[in-house]
């Protein structure tokens, strides 16, 4: 069996950028509309300071706006809603993404919910994910990490309908909407988890793999099918034999390209789409806010 083609994420999200830089540059010109996206953080975990730091730093190079708050980590939750309730109402902001995980005296789901679904560029409030289940992809707003698996898919296999996807983990965030996503492109989508019975067998059949459970090689080369296409969400940090830790996916890397057919590497696979779509959201939130169609690029 040849080696799998390792799928470039970084160079696929760059172009997806460059698609979303010209709708910016689109709107700007002949809307006279900035989309702008504001981030809230609460607290200070390290790992999200430097995911926000990223968010604020790609908006602003797409020429969109980017309002940023950062509250202290005891802030109660009925402030947090103040927030959200006055990025609601203000004209300027497109979208809203709030960091998480939320510090325990806030309910994590009542902040969610209480985003406009209209702005809710990460697609995890329950009106959004009620539209994705539903297939109404006119009006929903598509989480971003699951987006940016379907476009890496979508580049890999030409023609979906029919196929066998396995996804490996039930999360709201990636498990349940990419099992949706590949839903709606006519996969006959299998959804595994940890109570799964016999994981081994179910990704055997596989065309095409997901693998979002968080647990550090935990699929070898030896579950897959000869020539599947394996997506890697999951982002483990573990400490290599030098001493130094280092990220690993969810998938043996070393040996399951020696058996799928493509394969995306962590990092630089999934990890860079994950913004790209977040910026792609913003834009699509933009366009419906001010009632103008979005550009091509924008399509998923
Ligand atoms: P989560 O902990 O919310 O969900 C993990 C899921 O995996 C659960 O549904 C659980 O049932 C399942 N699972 C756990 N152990 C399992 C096992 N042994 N066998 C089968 N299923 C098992 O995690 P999440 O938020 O969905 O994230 C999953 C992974 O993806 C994490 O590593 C996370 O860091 C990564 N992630 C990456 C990005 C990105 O941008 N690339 C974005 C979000 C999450």
């Amino acid at each position: 069996m040849a080696e799998a083609r390792i799928i470039d994420g970084k160079a696929r999200a760059n172009a997806l950028q460059e698609g979303v830089g010209r709708a910016v540059a689109a709107l700007v010109a002949d809307h006279q509309v900035t989309p702008g996206l504001a981030v809230v953080l609460v607290g200070d975990d390290p790992a999200s300071h430097i995911y926000v730091r990223n968010k604020n730093r790609r908006t602003r190079e797409l020429g969109m706006e980017s309002i940023s708050h950062n509250l202290q980590a005891d802030t109660p939750e009925g402030e947090l809603l103040a927030l959200v309730g006055n990025l609601n109402a203000d004209r300027g902001v497109n979208g809203i993404l709030v960091q998480l995980p939320l510090p325990q005296q806030i309910d994590a789901n009542a902040v969610i919910d209480a985003i406009d679904p209209a702005k809710d560029v990460d697609g995890l409030n329950a009106v959004n994910a009620g539209r994705l289940a539903a297939g109404r992809f006119e009006d929903a707003l598509i989480p971003c990490t699951p987006q940016g698996c379907l476009v890496l898919i979508k580049d890999a296999v030409s023609e979906l309908a029919g196929l066998n996807a396995v996804v490996v983990g039930r999360s709201n965030l990636v498990g349940k909407p990419v099992a949706q996503l590949l839903l709606a492109e006519h996969c006959t989508v299998t959804l595994t988890h940890s109570r799964t019975r016999d994981l081994a067998g179910e990704i055997a059949r596989a065309d095409i793999l997901v693998a979002a459970a968080g647990r550090a090689r935990m699929i070898p080369g030896e579950w897959i099918g000869p020539g599947a296409t394996v997506i890697d969400v999951g982002i483990n940090r573990i400490e290599g034999e030098d001493g130094k830790s280092r990220l690993v996916g969810d998938v043996d890397f070393e040996t399951a390209r020696h058996v799928a057919g493509a394969i995306t590497p962590v990092p630089g696979g999934v990890g860079p789409m994950t913004i790209a779509c977040l910026l792609r959201n913003t834009v699509i939130a933009a366009c419906r806010q001010h009632g103008i169609a979005p550009a091509g690029a924008l399509a998923v």
